[in-house]
């Protein structure tokens, strides 16, 4: 089945030789005037840009203080140039990720530090010219901010802030990403990345509540906009719209149906995706968190519940609080509201995979693993869940209830090799911004670490399924797995594992 097209795997990932500037270029697309001036960014370089970038730096290191002490503290230890998934699929030095930071602190030393002031050369300190520019525009787009390589740093730098503090200096000055900034338009404007309107939404759920009744001969619901439901269930909008990710949501459903819990979707936060994190832009993110918020008050519901999407489920659980005060922490009158209103019992908010376990646990569920027996399932930890996150309120509870609830629907089930897993575990190659064509390139080489831990597993196992729970993990590896021999229908939502093997109650009752 192989073709001249497709990347022939090591039996290892070794550490590349390094080749030099092999990913230098001009980057993903740029935004337009229009697609800029929608988020409130200069359309275009700013004249005195320099300098507006150098005050935004300023301002981002007295607000964000662990950018400021990742600048100063590395120790250029080593531990972490092997780390990053783009460095070892491209072999171009400036993906590792200290040689990454070096482009934003030798920018921040020049300006920030005595040495660097008066003596630029002796410490590495450099202009930012539009040399350096033009290198932080291509290799922080050569970033997925998945954060493995913070795992791995004594200090523990997070490159990923790094990347999302250089993303907010480049769009203050009008230097901003096509892909990330016209999505982040069309939630502001309709409420999702796809700029899908209410009608189609609408139908689409209708559709799909036909579709199972049509398979399954039960009256499974996709309610929208019901006003005093429990749950009010956000999606990142990609489940509505194409495969895998759609049998996600019919599994959603199905597993609602069950559960006796009454639940909606909104047709006015109809996004759990939030890009703003990738862009480093705190008043974009909070935009975003206020409008689920805004849906949970108008909705009256008791619990807010987050669908499958890896960076959407990291902004809840890590950032909601202070941003929407969906939780705790912010205090504001609508924060205040809501907290009141929502129900303690419960954690605020859940993942969608916690629910499910929850009744698994509780013997609510009932599945009939066999409808899966074609199925060989290994499980991809999505970044932004597995570092970025936890869930049930247990210890590593991100790895375990994943995996749990899969193992209750599926009798065949492999990890790949453990130091690509859980904490360590590989991006897919096109998160944080960088699923667009304009870097499919880029896309395919940072797969390689993950598609060569698949590939053993599969060889050693048989394995035949990849599932995931994050929708950007789902959408590149349905692109790039044909680049490594690979099915791309071979990925599925952890859900739709849960959607092929649930027997509802109601055919139980038919049958009977
Ligand atoms: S955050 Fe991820 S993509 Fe970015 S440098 Fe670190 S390992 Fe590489
Ligand atoms: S592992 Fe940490 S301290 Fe060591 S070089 Fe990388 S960023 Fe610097």
């Amino acid at each position: 089945m192989s073709t001249d097209n497709q990347i022939q795997l090591p039996i290892y990932v070794d550490t590349p030789s390094i080749k030099k500037d092999s990913m230098a270029g001009d980057g993903p697309f740029k935004a337009t005037v229009e697609i800029q001036n929608n988020l409130g960014f200069p359309g275009e370089k700013v004249e005195n840009w320099q300098q507006v970038a150098i005050d935004k730096m300023a301002e981002t290191k007295s607000k964000y203080k662990s950018v400021q002490v990742f600048l100063d503290s590395c120790m250029k230890c080593g531990a972490c140039t092997d780390k990053c998934h783009y460095f070892l699929g491209t072999s171009d030095p400036k993906n590792m990720p200290v040689a990454r930071q070096d482009l934003f602190r030798s920018v921040y030393r020049r300006h920030f530090t005595f040495a660097g002031k008066y003596f630029p050369k002796l410490v590495g300190a450099k202009d930012l010219d539009e040399e350096m520019l033009d290198d932080w525009y291509n290799y922080f787009h050569q970033c997925s901010q998945c954060r493995r390589c913070a795992v791995f740093c004594p200090s523990g730098i997070d490159t990923a802030e790094i990347s999302m503090a250089a993303r907010e200096v480049m769009n203050v000055i009008g230097v901003g990403q096509k892909y990330t900034n016209q999505i982040l338009g069309k939630v502001k404007k309709i409420g999702n990345n796809l700029g899908m309107p209410e009608p189609a939404l609408k139908d689409t759920l209708m559709d799909l509540e036909e579709e199972i009744k049509d398979d399954t001969g039960v009256d499974v619901k996709l309610p929208i906009d019901i006003k005093g439901s429990e749950v009010l269930m956000v999606s990142p909008s990609a489940d509505f719209f194409a495969e895998p990710h759609i049998d996600g949501l019919i599994g959603y459903a199905k597993v609602f149906h069950e559960s006796g819990v009454s639940w909606t979707l909104s047709s006015y936060a109809s996004e759990a995706a939030n890009f703003g994190m990738f862009i480093g832009n705190y008043e974009i993110m909070r935009e975003g968190a206020l409008r689920i918020r805004k849906a949970a008050i108008d909705l009256n519901v008791k619990r807010i519940i987050i669908g499958e999407c890896g960076h959407a489920w990291r902004v809840a659980y890590s950032f909601w609080n202070t941003l929407s005060g969906i939780g705790s922490g912010a205090q504001d009158k609508y924060a205040l509201q809501l907290q009141n209103q929502l129900d303690s019992n419960y954690p605020q908010p859940q993942h969608m995979i916690e629910f499910t376990y929850d009744l698994i646990k509780n013997n609510k569920l009932s599945f009939d693993k066999s409808k899966n027996n074609h199925r060989v399932v290994t499980f991809h930890d999505s970044c932004n869940v597995a570092r970025g996150s936890n869930m049930g309120d247990i210890k590593d509870g991100q790895f375990i209830l994943p995996r749990e609830v899969i193992k209750a629907a599926c009798n065949n089930f492999i990890d790949m090799p453990k130091n690509t897993i859980k904490s360590s575990t590989f991006c897919c190659g096109g998160g944080g911004g960088l699923l667009t064509d304009d870097l499919i390139d880029l896309r395919i080489k940072g797969a390689k670490p993950r598609m060569h831990a698949l590939k053993k597993t599969e060889e050693e196992s048989g394995v035949n399924t990849l599932a995931a729970i994050c929708a950007i993990c789902k959408s590149q590896f349905s692109k790039v797995l044909p680049n490594y021999d690979f099915d791309p229908y071979m990925v599925v939502s952890v859900h739709q594992l849960v959607s092929d093997a649930i027997v509802l109650k109601d055919t139980k009752d038919q049958k009977d």
